[in-house]
């Protein structure tokens, strides 16, 4: 099925989040594609804010461990990679929450596309490939 839009913004981070309201406000139609099952790109999901957490337990780990240098006495400190994890997961719902990406883009008007990934035909024409069905077993080999 072919569909038309003014504007079509791939990847739904900061760029192509601005992007796309901006175009809309122009008052285009568009449609926003995230290969992700989630707005906000890089930054909210895989680095900016996840890496801030890691590294703040990486900071802390190395000065508990230097703390002996300056009298200090504590046990040798155990990372609970666990509670870890689970602690980066909260900051990352925290901030996506806090930002309201979806929320913002949809009072637009923009069509998102989550779990999408789009492939140029050519210059002009994405092709959407719905990312949200799980993909096709393995086909076991033929047999001898
Ligand atoms: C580990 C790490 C730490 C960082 N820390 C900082 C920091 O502290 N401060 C800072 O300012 N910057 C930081 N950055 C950089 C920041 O994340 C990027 O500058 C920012 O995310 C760029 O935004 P963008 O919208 O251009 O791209 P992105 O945020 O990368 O968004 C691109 C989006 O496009 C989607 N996409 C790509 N191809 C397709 C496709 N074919 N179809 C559908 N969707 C697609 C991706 O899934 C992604 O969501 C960090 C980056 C990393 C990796």
């Amino acid at each position: 099925m072919t569909e038309r839009f003014d504007v079509a913004v791939v990847g739904a981070g900061p760029a192509g989040i601005a992007a796309a309201l901006r175009a809309a406000e122009l008052g285009a139609s568009v449609v926003l594609i995230e290969r992700a099952d989630h707005v906000g790109g890089t930054c909210v999901n895989t680095g900016c804010v996840p890496t801030r957490a890691l590294a703040k337990a990486a900071r802390l780990m190395r000065e508990i461990r230097a703390a002996g240098a300056y009298g200090i006495r504590v046990s040798d400190p155990e990372l609970d990679w666990s509670a870890t994890a689970t602690l980066v997961r909260e900051r990352v719902g925290l901030v996506r929450e806090s930002k309201a990406d979806l929320d913002r883009l949809e009072k637009a008007g923009v069509d998102v596309r989550l779990s999408t990934t789009a492939e140029f035909t050519d210059a002009d024409t994405p092709r959407l490939r719905d990312d949200s069905a799980p993909p096709p077993p393995p086909r076991s080999p033929p047999r001898r």
